[in-house]
């Protein structure tokens, strides 16, 4: 009987995980598929100055859409890039496609910042695909202020090779923004170990201000900290007026959130800026 069921229950997982993986294999499948068709959009959020209530970059994020229209969430497909390697070709795209914006915004006479996400599987590329990425961000540096933004979860094993390439985009200014702030292990010692200009506070911590009081302290002391740090910081997820007045009351730097605008494609960031009177 045990054995019987030990068997089936063994059974039972191959055949779940069989499932996954194939599931998983389809769909990396149809990502390279969509990424040789250059099928991914650039979606653009914008980021507030919370002082003034001005927008004053935007964070391009990748959207994959199926065939019937609907979305698969970069949570979803991201990680499958990443694993695979194909992450890279995706960043790249989405960076060049986010340049386009701002060229064409600077046609309108607004300059704008650009804060961009990248994998650190982009540290493990071997040297000409590295070199080229270089190219790209180098000639873009000197028109535009850039931001590169890399998930603290992710920046553990690469350390070494992490700091390297972070070092060289500080000297073509570049600045460096730890995401998802809070989230990982060793939060405190990337401060410390990487140049660090800017710390994005977690949609989590921000979410329980006005909810959780040990959350709400956090808040307060990652910002109390980066000022010392001289790191500015920015809270993604604002969704609520109170969150806004917490955070403001606190000099949080910059925010960006629902409360404002959802990532948005071209012609609607274009519109948004508009209604905030950027554009003529
Ligand atoms: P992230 O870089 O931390 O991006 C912020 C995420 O929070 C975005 O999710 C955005 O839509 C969402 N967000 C912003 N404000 C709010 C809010 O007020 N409420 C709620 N509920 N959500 C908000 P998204 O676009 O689904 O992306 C998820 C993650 O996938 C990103 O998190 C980033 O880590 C990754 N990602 C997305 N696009 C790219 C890309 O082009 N390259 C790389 N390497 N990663 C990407
Ligand atoms: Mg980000
Ligand atoms: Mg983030
Ligand atoms: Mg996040």
């Amino acid at each position: 009987e045990v054995k019987r069921a030990g068997r089936n229950g063994w059974q039972f997982y191959t055949r779940e995980m069989q499932k996954k993986s194939e599931y998983r294999h389809t769909l990396l499948t149809n990502l390279i598929d969509a990424v040789n068709k250059e099928e991914l959009h650039t979606y653009f959020q914008p980021i507030y100055d919370i002082a003034n209530n001005k927008v004053v970059k935007c964070e391009s994020l990748a959207r994959w859409f199926k065939e019937d229209g609907s979305l698969i969430s970069p949570n979803e497909f991201i990680p499958i890039a990443e694993e695979s390697g194909l992450i890279n070709r995706i960043d790249m795209q989405m960076f060049e496609n986010s340049v386009k914006l701002l060229e064409q915004l600077k046609q309108h006479n607004v300059t704008m910042g650009l804060s961009v996400n990248i994998s650190p599987r982009l540290f493990q590329t071997k040297d000409r695909a590295l070199e080229q990425w270089f190219n790209t961000v180098e000639s873009c540096s000197q028109h535009f202020d850039l931001t590169v933004e890399i998930t603290e979860r992710l920046l553990t094993d690469e350390s070494e090779k992490a700091v390297e390439v972070l070092t060289k985009l500080r000297e073509l200014n570049v600045k460096i923004a730890i995401d998802d702030f809070g989230t990982g292990y060793s939060s405190l010692s990337y401060l410390v170990k990487f140049p660090v200009d800017i710390i994005k506070i977690d949609r989590a911590f921000v979410s329980a201000i006005g909810v959780d009081s040990s959350a709400e302290t956090l808040v307060d002391t990652i910002l109390v900290m980066a000022r010392r740090l001289n790191i500015q910081v920015i809270a993604e997820g604002i969704e609520t007026e109170q969150q806004l007045a917490f955070l403001a009351n606190r000099h949080c730097d910059f925010g960006q959130g629902f409360l404002w605008a959802k990532p948005m494609a071209v012609d609607d960031f274009y519109r948004h800026l508009q209604i905030k009177q950027l554009m003529q």
